[in-house]
């Protein structure tokens, strides 16, 4: 069995790191008097719901227009996937592969990585420990980069050959957008990942 610093009945501190010895699940910090948790409370409930409501909001993220072009009196507004389409009819493959990329791979990676963490943690999967972690690392890491998105929309409009526009508009679609990139970043945050280990001792411990 693999021991972790809960079974042995100790618990680091959030916030300043000193390992305490743990009384009970809530408990202040000798040290700092921080009150923490030796597992975040309701750890999979949390991520669950910050992970149903990611996928909620890509829904209106892509339906609704991203940005509003307003050329010569005339208004424009494109949704993400126009905007892929335009940007590959101009030939700016790259700016459409990162668009792309930061508006469904790496958001809808990031949802169904984090439903199979919290899957996993249910029904203890038989993944080993190391993939998992990893998995957990990658959910975690590639979080920030789908904010990339809302500033390449921005940024390239104004610069690929667009200068009779006089006006661009962040629409409603880039506001669901970044709440959507927001609730995956608290979906992640409320996975206790410590939950991994403990997962794998029981499993360890039923197979003895
Ligand atoms: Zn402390």
């Amino acid at each position: 069995m693999t021991r972790t610093a809960l079974s042995n009945g100790l618990g680091s501190c959030p916030r300043c790191q000193k390992i305490n010895k743990m009384h009970s699940e809530k408990q202040q910090c000798s040290r700092c008097a921080h009150w923490f948790y030796s597992r975040k409370p309701n750890s999979l409930q949390h991520t669950m719901a910050w992970t149903v409501t990611a996928l909620v909001l890509f829904i209106p993220a892509n339906i609704y227009p991203m940005m509003t072009l307003h050329t010569f009196g005339k208004t424009e507004a494109s949704t993400i996937l126009q905007g892929i389409a335009t940007f590959i009819q101009t030939g700016h493959y790259p700016i459409a592969f990162i668009i792309f990329m930061a508006s469904f791979i790496i958001p809808l990676g990031k949802i169904i990585g984090l439903f199979f963490l919290v899957y996993h943690v249910k029904h203890r999967s038989n993944m080993s420990l190391k993939r998992q972690s990893h998995l957990f690392h990658i959910v975690e890491n590639i979080g920030p980069w789908s904010m990339l998105d809302v500033f390449v929309v921005v940024v390239m409009a104004s610069v690929v050959n667009l200068g009779f526009i006089s006006n661009i508009e962040v629409s409603l679609g880039a506001s669901y957008f970044a709440l959507m990139v927001i609730a995956t970043l608290m979906a992640a945050h409320s996975f206790d990942s410590r939950l991994l280990w403990d997962n794998n001792n029981k499993k360890e411990q039923t197979h003895e």
